[in-house]
């Protein structure tokens, strides 16, 4: 079976129109230019969508990897809630071999990325180099972020995203599904974006005008 490893993945990581709804109900909103499934319930539900890093309206996006899956969604907010995020910058900061793997995980973050823009035939998006998402390489600005990219990649990447999967293992571990109850399945699939995107880790550049610079100063102190 093992000749059949690769092509397996690539199979179950292209999205079906089943997946994209499925997405859309677990988010509560259609959802856009998701281009694969990088990780799924052991049910096949998608966990987490992978976002073209340029969406089809030409804007550059950082945050490839969202977590979908209500259940580990509000497990995480849970962990955020309680300072989790906090204790994390306080590990990074005084423990050297994390943060070597911290910034080893954005590195792979950004390889991730780019492989992704090839496969769905994007190439690259020069304005988002070196940016990655979730406060790395330096920072934990976003657990969904972290807990998104760990289920992506696969445990021992990501360390800290692999802490807060321990950590939400009350509410959530791999071996299951929890899938069960966990969106509405009744209806019509959500089909007009009401919520626009999400909260998750979406770093200041997107979105935001550029900042207005004064018109060649002279002292360059702002007044
Ligand atoms: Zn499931």
């Amino acid at each position: 079976m093992e000749h059949n490893t690769a092509a397996a993945r690539d199979e179950s990581r292209q999205p079906t129109a089943h997946d994209l709804e499925v997405l859309s109900r677990q988010l509560g909103r259609p959802v856009r230019d998701v281009v694969e499934i990088p990780a799924r319930c052991v049910c096949g539900n998608p966990l987490v969508a992978a976002t073209a890093p340029r969406l089809s309206n030409g804007t550059p996006f950082p945050t490839t990897f969202y977590l979908t899956h209500p259940v580990i969604t509000s497990a995480v907010s849970r962990l955020e809630a309680a300072g989790v995020m906090n204790s994390m910058n306080d590990q990074l900061a005084g423990d050297d071999r994390l943060a070597t793997a911290y910034r080893a995980a954005h590195e792979e973050y950004l390889a991730a990325r780019e492989a992704i823009g090839q496969r769905s035939g994007i190439g690259p998006v020069p304005e988002i180099d070196g940016v990655s998402a979730g406060g790395m390489p330096t920072r934990v600005k976003c657990l969904h972020v972290l807990v998104g990219h760990s289920l992506a990649a696969g445990s021992g990447v990501n360390p800290l995203g692999d802490e807060a999967i321990r950590m939400i293992s009350e509410w959530w571990t791999a071996d299951k599904c929890y899938c069960d109850g966990a969106w509405d399945t009744a209806g019509e699939a959500p089909s007009r974006d009401l919520s626009r995107h999400g909260p998750q880790g979406l770093p200041e550049i997107v979105g935001r005008p550029a900042p207005v610079r004064k018109s060649a100063g002279t002292t360059g102190v702002p007044e």
